[in-house]
């Protein structure tokens, strides 16, 4: 039995519709939006600075965003990438644990709560209060996961936030390359220290 942990953001969720939307709040044309997030990750800078970028106070925009409580402004059913159910599904079936272990807050943590994954457990870095990069996360989830390190198998689109921690706990961890972080960090260095670099979820299989 291996316990397979999962990123959500362009792991499991395609964020274009979010991010599209963000813009269009923002009123920032959306391939302007997008060019400046794509330079930020390029730049290994944080996304928070491009809300800066555009002088918007991203704890402001999600606490009001929060406030307005629409469901379209987290994630959807319809958000999922298309390899995510099949794959945590058979994962399930053939006898290994599904954990869904995040940068998400808490609105997103019930979203997903409410969407009936083929999942054994989702936990969120607001829940736990770490957040990824950190180790407090990543030993929080071996903690959870009451199995070695050696038996988990974290799975992201970001090798500093995803990979890299979890390799310095002895977790094993696959790089999905999907997503703009995906695309970018599969080409830095320190991708060759994952574990697999993998196109689709369906590697896992
Ligand atoms: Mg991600």
């Amino acid at each position: 039995m291996v316990v397979y942990a999962f990123d959500v953001g362009e792991t499991l969720v395609d964020e274009s519709r979010l991010w599209l939307r963000y813009a269009h709040q923002i009123g920032v044309p959306p391939l302007t939006f997008i060019g400046v997030l794509g330079a930020a990750i390029a730049e290994g800078r944080d996304q928070r600075d491009v809300f800066q970028h555009f002088d918007v106070d991203l704890d402001r925009f999600e606490a009001n965003l929060a406030w307005r409580n629409r469901p379209e402004d987290v994630i959807l059913p319809d958000d999922f990438y298309p390899d995510v159910i099949p794959t945590l599904e058979t994962l399930q079936r053939v006898g290994h644990r599904v954990v869904v272990a995040g940068n998400q807050n808490k609105r997103t943590s019930h979203a997903l709560d409410a969407m009936n994954l083929p999942v054994d457990l989702i936990r969120g870095a607001e829940q736990w209060g770490a957040r990824k990069p950190t180790r407090r996360f990543f030993r929080r989830l071996i903690r959870e996961a009451a199995v070695p390190p050696g038996d988990i198998v974290y799975v992201g689109d970001r090798v500093d936030h995803d990979i890299l921690p979890a390799l310095d706990l002895g977790i094993r961890a696959v790089l999905i390359r999907r997503g703009p972080w995906g695309h970018v960090h599969a080409s830095w260095p320190d991708a060759a220290r994952a574990d697999a670099v993998i196109g689709s979820l369906r590697a896992l299989l």
